[in-house]
């Protein structure tokens, strides 16, 4: 299996992080999250490395991650996210309150969501989806167990967690999403973030203050 190749793109007015996926040698690509006016980076780089863009995996429905996939959307492209978060996908408006003025909110059609436990391709490797709810009820987790790395959206993040003050935020339910979801990973999984640095599972299980791993 060739190396997975990993360029993260820090976009939009938030600075949210958006990665694109391909393995070495292949000529198509998959988009975690696609931040508000993500398009002309990521055309950049599919142009620089001579791919296209076969697929959009959003990790949640929250505006900064997901308002630039119709902007990239082509007729063939997938678009993956979870049902929980249909609302915020189809209608965005309703989290305008929640945005910056003036961010393009168009619908974003998601054309298969995505189930806890479902295992996902990418080209050739197996990618396992974990439902991770409390930041908001449709976060998911993308975990490429053959490259040892989970893209977990807004969930946690290097010695912090998601917001749970939005609609749809729940503290006890995000805790207990990293506590079972997260911190069950190999902990020298790399978790890229959707702001902000990566870090690993063992470090949050060691340091993260405000989750800390259940007691036996
Ligand atoms: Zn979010």
């Amino acid at each position: 299996m060739n190396p997975l190749k990993i360029k993260g793109m820090e976009l939009g007015p938030i600075a949210t992080n958006a990665f694109l996926l391909w393995r070495d040698g292949m000529t198509q690509a998959v988009l975690v999250d696609a931040p508000p006016n993500c398009a002309e980076e990521v055309n950049n780089v599919l142009a620089e490395e001579n791919l296209t863009l076969s697929e959009i995996w959003l990790t949640h429905g929250h505006w900064d991650h997901m308002a630039g996939a119709d902007e990239l959307n082509g007729e063939d492209i997938r678009i993956i996210g979870h049902i929980n978060d249909r609302i915020m996908f189809e209608q965005p408006s309703i989290m305008a309150n929640f945005a910056i003025p003036g961010i393009n909110m168009d619908p974003i059609k998601v054309t298969h969501w995505v189930k806890e436990g479902e295992v996902l391709d990418f080209f050739g490797s197996p990618v396992e989806v974990r439902h991770c709810p409390g930041h908001c009820p449709g976060n998911v987790v993308f975990w490429f167990k053959n490259d040892s790395c989970c893209f977990v959206g807004d969930v946690i993040f290097r010695e912090s967690v998601g917001r749970y003050d939005l609609p749809g935020g729940d503290f006890e339910k995000l805790e207990v999403s990293i506590q079972e979801k997260i911190f069950s990973l190999p902990p020298e999984t790399k978790l890229l973030v959707g702001h902000g640095p990566p870090t690993t599972v063992s470090h949050e299980m060691q340091s993260n203050p405000f989750v800390r791993p259940k007691t036996l």
